[in-house]
């Protein structure tokens, strides 16, 4: 299996660490709003990655943080006169749901910066002790950039290019850092604004060594792959990279994935985005790597690809129905067979560096040669067995192809109400049973203010 790593802007041969066992890092949102549709890329395509890991029959250990401290949440909680948690909280659960409608399996842990207060100051610690960091007048912590020799070999910059920027606030003496590339460690609190306790001030982490300290807490101090869009390429996983490693002494991230940009105009990830599982056909139709354009076009698109796939499925399903037989017929043997180059073209996609627009062509071919071959198989097994062979490939995507049964609105009524009675007896269980059982159903529940409401996925 290949991945394109930045690190060495090359494609090269993926092995874990520990054998049957991977870990990964997906840096995640900063909760202050709802996600926009740019946001899910690398949510999306990540998770096809870890599917077809783990379809491999690796473990995944799959880590994605909640940015939950930042200036941008601290100016919503003012806005609105409300303490910054209630911001962070609703943008977390509103993400969570968006990810459970694009089917974005949730990671192994989702921690909070907030949560992880304690490690961070030990790892900024740890950089005080070790010369990596300093402490300014007031309290700030800072990163002493050129002491890490190898700062720049994600991004591939020059540090004395680098240096450039920022010189004159050296020189005019506002700034209390001993190099312009320096970066905050740990800041002090202003008016108004969370803070923690620690030995330097009163005051909160930077974002970098958020990520830095929740990756070795969660996955150790050498990970397998850390990835996110590009845009975090520099300075944050620059920065990463820096703290970590400065600290540890050996690699932070052994392999590093990044998603290239979705051109939005900033739009937000709610219904006006269509429906979610043709915004997940639609980004795995291209190479994360590549950049893509969003239009409503390119979703009716997808949307009638998809249609293809789905049609197909239906066929089968209805084939199935009318038929007999648990054996193949004679005949049916090399047909199924057939199937195998299909199967066989997705792996060799998707394991060539998550190669998911590939992985989808084969799945066409594969709906072509069902749709050719459907006359010669006359029994339910041959049908079901290009159904299963069909919903597997489109599963490894996360992609769901199957019409659900038409559910009824009395339905769904009849099993909340049950849920509503079965929390009251504080039987959790059996209301977190009926929950999955209505979310298998492709229903949604909301637990608002006013009360429990639903939709359909
Ligand atoms: P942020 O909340 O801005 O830190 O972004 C969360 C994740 O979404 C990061 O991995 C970003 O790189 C990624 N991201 C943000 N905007 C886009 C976009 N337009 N296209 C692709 N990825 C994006
Ligand atoms: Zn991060």
């Amino acid at each position: 299996m290949k991945i394109y790593n930045t690190l060495n802007k090359r494609k090269e041969e993926f092995f874990p660490q520990s054998v049957g066992h991977v870990s990964m890092y997906v840096c995640g949102p900063t909760v202050y709003n709802l996600i926009h549709i740019g946001n899910a890329r690398p949510m999306i395509v990540f998770d096809a990655f870890r599917r077809f890991l783990e379809y491999k029959g690796l473990e995944v250990n799959y880590v994605s943080n909640f940015t939950d401290v930042d200036d941008k949440i601290i100016k919503k909680a003012l806005e609105e006169g409300v303490d910054p948690t209630v911001i962070s909280e609703r943008y977390i659960e509103e993400c969570k749901k968006d990810m459970e409608a694009l089917n974005v399996k949730p990671a192994t842990v989702h921690p909070k910066a907030t949560e992880e207060i304690p490690e961070m100051l030990a790892l900024i610690d740890e950089l005080v002790l070790k010369d990596h960091a300093y402490v300014a007048k007031d309290g700030t912590v800072y990163f002493r950039t050129r002491s890490f020799k190898e700062y720049g070999k994600l991004s591939h910059k020059n540090l004395d290019e680098l240096e450039g920027g920022n010189r004159e606030l050296l020189v005019s003496g506002e700034d209390q850092k001993e190099d312009p590339l320096d970066f905050v460690l740990w800041k002090p609190k202003k008016d108004g604004e969370p803070y923690w306790d620690s030995l330097y001030c009163q005051g909160r982490p930077g974002w970098h060594i958020e990520c830095s300290a929740m990756s070795r807490k969660y996955l150790g101090t050498t990970i397998d792959i850390h990835a996110g869009g590009e845009d975090l390429i520099f300075p944050h996983h620059e920065n990463e990279i820096a703290q970590s490693e400065a600290c540890s002494g050996v690699t932070f991230a052994r392999y590093w994935m990044h998603n290239a940009f979705l051109n939005i105009d900033n739009k937000k990830m709610s219904k006006s985005a269509g429906n979610f599982l043709v915004l997940r056909f639609f980004m795995l139709s291209a190479h994360y790597r590549s950049p893509l354009n969003f239009s409503d076009e390119l979703m009716d698109a997808a949307k009638n690809s998809l249609d293809r796939i789905r049609t197909c499925v239906d066929k089968l399903q209805h084939a199935i129905d009318m038929s007999e037989g648990s054996m193949l017929a004679r005949n049916e043997y090399s047909i199924i067979e057939g199937m195998t180059q299909f199967k066989m073209n997705f792996e060799e996609a998707m394991g060539d560096d998550n190669n998911t627009a590939d992985a989808i062509a084969a799945i066409f071919d594969l709906v072509k040669y069902i749709n050719i071959n459907m006359i010669e198989v006359s029994t339910k097994e041959g049908f079901k067995r290009m159904k299963e062979m069909l919903l597997m490939l489109c599963d490894i995507l996360g992609l769901i192809v199957e019409k659900k049964p038409e559910v009824l609105d009395e339905d769904i009524e009849k099993l909340i109400e049950e849920r509503q009675q079965a929390r009251k007896d504080k039987n959790f269980a059996k209301a977190d049973e009926i929950r999955n059982k209505l979310l298998e159903m492709g229903i949604i529940l909301e637990d608002t203010r006013e009360g429990v409401t639903w939709k359909k996925a």
